[in-house]
């Protein structure tokens, strides 16, 4: 048997979560791990923390799911006063190199620096030429061990580790959302646009916690503090939390699919609730494409909430009618071409008994190559299904991203540049529907909101796209 790869998998995916707990006299390290486990959905190719006594700082790290990088042994070895940590999906680099894990450690000065890094830099190849030209040697390839020496450098020259990051920041491009460990304090910090997410929480005893979503922090025991503002320096220490602002983009730029798909539904993000905001874009598209149907069933696990609020918007009665595998990764044995054509089968499985006989409105998060949806339609089918009428909870993805998610090119996008009809009839389905880009703001906050990014839908990037 041959074991191979899986190729790109037709949907969004996530591109990293960071963590960050200051906590003298707690286990930091379990914290930390905590941590990294309620924000796995976000990457599972390797997990790093690194951990800092207030005189060194020390790092394991490997590929890996958390509970496979770090046991009890481990744990027992990273007691200090801060960690910092990290779970990598790659967008950028070799997928599956214990050099890409982080956290990147850097020397300045004798002292160790820790980088943890969600999102992707633009124009990092050329950075990297000029810093490979004064001497710098780069292991992993990656945009984050870019910004690792850009900081480290900036850092040394400044001789101070806020200016530092401030100087940094002006040079680097794109979507970061970053916490840096010193041997005694935490920064976190936010690109100018606050593209990917960040967001504090303090600890009953009086510590701080620094996640990528709210769902690590109460893992971690943390009270929901803020979040970390658009270009905002936050440093977590003895003198607990002081924040430096900074020149943020005239309009802020959350990405919108953290709502949509990425984000776990017990998160809440900018101050919404991913699940109030999953299940409203149920109900507004509910209205804006009525169907006649028995049952509303959700493509676990994010259009789950959805189908619940299409359900009690529409008065058809809500079923459990798939069910999800989570234990298949991306990398898993595919011996036939016709196993990999299937390969849906191992993650999706319709329920018979639910679904047969009956027509069904179905809902998943967003459509990317469509082959995904041709395949669970052709399944429901198979099963009995009488009609299926497939609505999505995000409009079409018409562009691909380049801010830290792992999307297809522009032309391997079902939606760039054919109509609903075209998608429906390649699909399979006997109706389909997109929630409008009205409907997905109002659903997600409305003019509450400071301002989304939302290119993979408009192809209008906040931060001009590489060309
Ligand atoms: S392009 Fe789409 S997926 Fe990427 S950051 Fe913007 S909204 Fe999020």
């Amino acid at each position: 048997m041959e074991t191979v790869v899986c190729e790109m998998p037709d949907a969004l995916e996530e591109a990293c979560g960071v963590f960050g707990v200051y906590a003298p006299g707690e286990d930091v390290a379990r914290l930390a791990g905590f941590g990294l486990q309620a924000l796995q959905h976000r990457g599972q190719e390797s997990a790093g923390i690194a951990v800092g006594d207030g005189e060194t700082l020390r790092c394991h790290k490997d590929v890996g799911l958390v509970t496979q990088v770090f046991d009890d042994a481990v744990m027992e070895e990273l007691g200090g006063l801060l960690a910092v940590g990290h779970v990598r999906y790659s967008t950028s680099g070799a997928a599956s190199s214990r050099d890409a894990a982080q956290p990147h450690l850097s020397t300045i000065d004798a002292e160790s620096i820790a980088l943890v890094h969600n999102g992707t830099l633009l124009g990092t190849e050329a950075l990297r030429a000029s810093l490979e030209a004064e001497g710098a040697v780069f292991a992993a390839g990656t945009d984050s061990e870019v910004a690792a020496h850009v900081i480290a450098r900036a850092v040394r020259r400044a001789g101070s580790v806020r200016e530092g990051i401030r100087q940094a920041m002006d040079v680097l491009e794109g979507a970061y959302a970053m916490i840096l460990a010193t041997p005694r304090a935490l920064y976190a910090f936010r690109d100018p646009h606050g593209i990917r997410p960040l967001c504090i929480g303090r600890l009953p005893e009086g510590g701080w916690v620094v996640s990528s979503e709210t769902c690590g922090l109460d893992i971690a025991g943390a009270a929901y503090v803020r979040d970390v503002e658009p270009a905002e320096v936050v440093r977590l220490g003895r003198e607990g939390l002081v924040a430096e602002s900074g020149r943020a983009a005239p309009r802020r730029a959350s990405c919108i699919f953290e709502y949509v798909y990425f984000a776990r539904p017990d998160s809440i993000i900018d101050g919404q609730s991913v699940y109030q905001a999953r299940r409203a874009m149920g109900a507004i598209l509910s209205a804006e494409a009525p169907v006649q149907a028995d049952a509303v069933i959700g493509v676990p696990d994010s259009g789950t909430p959805a189908a619940v609020g299409y359900a009690e918007a529409s008065g058809i009665p809500y079923a459990f009618g798939i069910v999800k595998n989570h234990y298949v990764g991306r990398t898993f044995i595919q011996p036939t071409q016709a196993m990999r054509e299937r390969g849906i089968t191992l993650k999706l499985n319709p329920l018979p008994s639910v679904i047969a006989g009956k027509r069904l409105v179905v809902i998943d998060d967003s459509i990317v190559r469509g082959s995904t949806s041709r395949q669970l339609v052709s399944m429901l089918y198979e099963a009995g299904a009488a009609e299926v009428h497939l609505r999505i909870v995000s409009p079409e993805v018409r562009w691909p991203c380049f801010y830290g998610i792992d999307t297809a090119t522009r032309d391997q996008l079902l939606a760039a540049g054919r109509t609903t009809e075209e998608m429906r009839r390649w699909i399979g389905c006997d109706s389909l529907a997109f929630i409008s880009l009205e409907g997905l703001h109002r659903a997600v906050g409305g003019a509450r909101h400071q301002g989304w990014c939302e290119a993979c839908f408009t192809g209008s990037y906040p931060v001009p796209r590489p060309l």
